[in-house]
């Protein structure tokens, strides 16, 4: 049996990271045991689905690395739900519903009023059709069969289906909802894996159903706690924007890959610069049952970490240009977004200016000299800063500071070792004496 999971987004706007950390999960569970992970577009909502948001989808998969295995789409599969709907129908599995939403409400009402559990109630088979109106179609619950399966995340389910509503299928005008296309399509293209957000548990308890009256054994289910954000919902902030922003934002895909495989779970978050060791150790039994917060200073901050330790090849195409592996190598540990490379790189090649106190002037001065008689090709900041405290006395801070301030303009900054032969001789000396 080939494992094979799908995320299946409705293109109805762009992935947020609740969708991508879906995603995500699917992929890596599938790649996990060498399986497939397919894309499932679920576009039976014509009016509503757009297809720059499909084109979106794709291109955010794409930046984090994830590939679907195949892609398809609902609305190219309408005759296939039309026949299991006709089957259905035949096997007393499918019916016709009148109601209006206005009168459901009322009922509803009347029921929990009553205390009771606001279930959808049946009408006799003969019960007469209200004049005028086009039926709607819902599901035929089995109500002496208990749903019951072992979730992945959650442990042991079970629904007594007498509670639950037959869920509505197919609207008045002919349209699907998205209950019964989803379960076909589970069937019909092997899907053995189901992971997605808890909000479907209810869901799932009547797909299972579903499943069954197909003559299918349901796949197996994983429902994960939902993401909040980090001031409790994920509203407004990075947490609801699509992936364009997280790019913007200077976030790197592994950053995004990194925190939203391991949130969550009894595993560290760890800044991974490949995706492997998070498709080795994915496990649903690891998954919390509380909701995941989702921190963007946390994203920050593994976005860093993975930065510091990404080797040149990986990044060279995207570096100022002429930016050697030694300079990446200097500078990386003090990047906290790739971007900021430029900055470093017009640090080391391009004009600086310092204020330099006037106390330091003379000592600046005597570091010209020093500079200007050393030996470039050897260890030349050791040899610069062992001669200057030598020849001056001076030690640490007093020492360090206004070298590192005449010769890059700044008080803080990559280790001046790797630096110094960066900015090389005749820069270094030009700045020297430019601060004097
Ligand atoms: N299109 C559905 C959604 O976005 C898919 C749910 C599922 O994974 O079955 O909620």
């Amino acid at each position: 049996m080939t494992i094979t999971t799908r995320f299946a987004p409705s293109p109805t706007g762009h992935l947020h990271v609740g969708n991508v950390r879906t995603a995500l999960h699917n992929w890596l569970w599938a790649k996990r045991f060498g399986g497939r992970f397919l894309l499932r577009i679920d576009d039976t909502d014509l009016e509503r689905s757009k297809e720059e948001y499909v084109t979106g989808i794709r291109a955010d998969l794409a930046w984090l690395g994830i590939v679907p295995d195949g892609e398809e789409r609902q609305s190219a599969r309408f005759a296939l739900y039309e026949a299991q709907f006709e089957a259905l129908k035949a096997a007393g599995r499918v019916y016709a519903c009148y109601e209006t939403p206005e009168e459901l409400d009322l009922r509803r009402k009347v029921l929990l009023g009553r205390g009771l559990p606001p279930v959808y109630e049946r009408k006799d088979a003969d019960a007469p059709v209200p004049e005028g109106r086009t039926p709607h179609w819902r599901f035929k619950l089995d109500h002496d069969a208990l749903i019951q399966w072992e979730d992945m995340v959650r442990g042991h389910q079970k629904f007594d289906p007498k509670l639950l509503s037959d869920p509505v299928i197919r609207r008045a005008d002919g349209s699907w909802l998205y209950m019964l296309p989803s379960t076909i399509d589970d069937v019909e293209m092997g899907v053995t894996d189901v992971v997605r957000g808890e909000d479907h548990v209810t869901n799932t308890a009547t797909q299972i159903q579903m499943f069954t009256a197909m003559g299918a054994a349901p796949p197996r289910f994983a429902h994960e706690a939902l993401l909040t954000g980090s001031e409790g919902k994920l509203s407004k902030r990075l947490g609801s924007l699509g992936m364009d922003a997280f790019r913007e934002h200077g976030i790197e895909p592994m950053a995004v890959i990194a925190l939203l495989a391991r949130l969550g779970t009894s595993d560290p978050v760890e800044p991974f610069t490949d995706p492997q060791p998070l498709i080795d150790s994915i496990d649903f039994a690891r998954f919390g049952r509380a909701p995941a917060r989702f921190d963007e200073a946390e994203l920050a901050q593994v976005n860093a970490r993975i930065l510091h330790q990404t080797p040149y090849e990986a990044v060279a195409e995207r570096l100022p240009a002429g930016m050697s592996e030694a300079a990446w190598e200097a500078i990386r540990p003090n990047l906290e977004r790739l971007s900021d490379a430029g900055d470093w790189w017009t640090i080391i090649t391009g004009n600086v200016s310092a204020t330099i106190d006037a106390e330091d002037r003379p000592f600046l001065s005597e570091a010209v000299q020093v500079a200007d008689g050393l030996d470039w090709s050897g260890d030349v900041w050791p040899a610069l800063t062992d001669a200057l405290k030598a020849s001056t006395g001076r030690k640490g801070k007093a020492l360090f500071l206004p070298l590192r301030r005449a010769l890059t303009g700044l008080d803080h900054g990559p280790d001046m070792k790797a630096l110094l032969p960066l900015i090389g001789r005749e820069r270094a000396v030009a700045r020297l004496r430019a601060s004097i």
